[in-house]
């Protein structure tokens, strides 16, 4: 399988060559240049596979070769055998034809750990044999930070460090980050914002003549197309369990970057019948705007309960877009420059492919609570804040009543207290493997916010 930049400047590139870089060098993101397709037979073979052999079949046509077929199936099994629950991604009922599926049984309770778990061991698996090493550098509202690090910490080839906004995170989320331990683990607390974070970030991996001439950095957050494509597979495990191929089901995504939901956008094109993608979106609704009422445009932050979510520009919906532009960069990149400046709409035609595919809600705070409440008097299940704004989504959007209806639990409510209190309920428990957490030892360091600070902190620290 090759890979193609969105902004068409940059020639095809391999799996190993797009896991280890993030942005395109032309500035776009990388796409496979075809999607492999599943027919009905093939799918239906799959019913009653484990979530590890699932996730081979799946993600086998987009590695090829590259990685032997004896070392991706070890990656993914220890992946997977790192998560609390023998399914990995377990459905669970909350209604008639209503149903989540818990995407939170992984080591850092959020969804993040079904592709940072296999990228850090791809990782390992690519650079022993290319006897390489790389920094990986990243920004975080929280959970991205916790998820990486918790991934990538056995590679013996990687030095990670993650730029958190310095007193901006909740307390569970810093604690997550700062007592992972590892002499290739540094937490830095930026003096800003997450914005700040996030800038700092862009500008090293723009210009990385700060590193030794043999480092490069490669991203974790959902820029990277593996991520993407590990998170494929549960959307296949889940319709398969209700029946699929033979049974069309509908998902409630809560969205931020779009990279949850352009997964499953993806399971579709490769032959999943998904009859809905609902885009769900909190106060932040950029792209409610855009399915909605074919706008597209920027408008100010607001702090929700649901902070994963709390992001003015969804970076993946550039992949879509390409694909919405049948795939003409040249278009895509006039799209993307008048982006900000003005507010963008696509042609009444291309619309209407959107609307064909998507729904879309913006669902507040306010909502939000009054869902975890409800879900929970009628059915004892304590919802996230990010997985209540899918779930009221779903419910708004409901089409076909016959069509299962499945909302991605995207996060574990321990995560998230704040919101469950505003419900009126109890905070809940963390997990066992986390109840000490607030006891565990914490390292970071707090820079300025400052890209020559942090710059020079990260070729002090890393190895090479
Ligand atoms: C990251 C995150 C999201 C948003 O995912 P995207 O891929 O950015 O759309 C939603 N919920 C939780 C709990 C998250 O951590």
């Amino acid at each position: 399988m090759r890979y193609i930049s969105t902004r068409g400047g940059c020639p095809p590139q391999t799996f190993e060559e797009v896991l280890l870089t993030g942005l395109a060098p032309d500035g776009g993101l990388f796409v496979p240049e075809s999607l492999p397709v599943f027919s009905p037979e093939e799918i239906r073979g799959w019913q009653g596979l484990s979530y590890s052999e699932l996730a081979l079949k799946i993600i086998t046509p987009f590695i090829g070769n590259e990685i032997p077929a004896a070392a991706l199936r070890t990656v993914i099994e220890d992946s997977y055998a790192e998560f609390d629950h023998s399914e990995v991604a377990p459905l669970s009922k909350l209604g008639d034809q209503e149903w989540i599926l818990e995407l939170y049984h992984g080591p850092t309770l959020a969804f993040k750990d079904f592709a940072l778990q296999v990228l850090g061991r791809l990782l390992e698996q690519v650079l022993t044999r290319k006897k390489q090493r790389v920094v990986i550098l990243g920004a975080t509202s929280g959970d991205t930070g916790s998820a990486a690090l918790e991934g990538c910490r056995h590679s013996n080839h990687v030095d990670i460090f993650i730029l958190h906004p310095h007193q901006r995170v909740s307390a569970v989320q810093r604690k997550q980050m700062t007592t992972v331990p590892g002499d290739n683990v540094f937490n830095l607390a930026v003096e800003g914002n997450f914005d700040d974070c996030q800038r700092i970030v862009k500008a090293a991996f723009a210009d990385q003549s700060f590193l030794p001439a043999d480092l490069s950095l490669v991203a974790v957050n959902s820029i990277n197309w593996a991520r993407i494509m590990m998170q494929i597979v549960y959307y296949f495990s889940a319709a398969l369990k209700l029946g699929a191929p033979d049974q069309a089901v509908s998902f409630s995504v809560p969205t931020g970057n779009f990279g949850d939901v352009f997964a499953g956008y993806l399971a579709k094109g490769m032959g999943l019948p998904i009859e809905r993608l609902i885009i769900a979106t909190n106060k932040n609704d950029i792209l409610h705007r855009f399915i909605s009422r074919n706008e597209y445009s920027i408008t100010d932050l607001s702090k929700t309960f649901s902070p994963s979510m709390d992001i003015l520009v969804s970076s993946n919906f550039e992949r879509y877009l390409f694909d919405l532009f049948d795939r003409d960069s040249v278009a895509l990149t006039d799209f993307m420059a008048r982006f900000g400046k003005e507010v963008l709409s696509v042609s009444t035609q291309q619309w209407q492919r959107v609307r064909a595919c998507f729904d879309s809600a913006s669902v507040d705070d306010e909502a939000t609570c009054q869902v975890i409440a409800e879900v929970f008097k009628h059915t004892g299940k304590l919802l996230d804040p990010h997985t209540a704004v899918g779930v009221k989504a779903a419910r708004d959007c409901r089409g076909e009543a016959s069509i299962p209806m499945i909302s991605l639990a995207t996060a574990h409510p321990a995560k998230f207290s704040e919101a469950i209190i505003s419900a009126g309920l109890a905070a809940p428990e963390l997990p066992e493997h986390l109840r000490d957490l607030f006891d565990r030892e914490e390292r970071y360091t707090v820079v300025p916010n400052d890209l020559g600070e942090v710059a020079r902190f990260i070729t002090t620290h890393c190895r090479h």
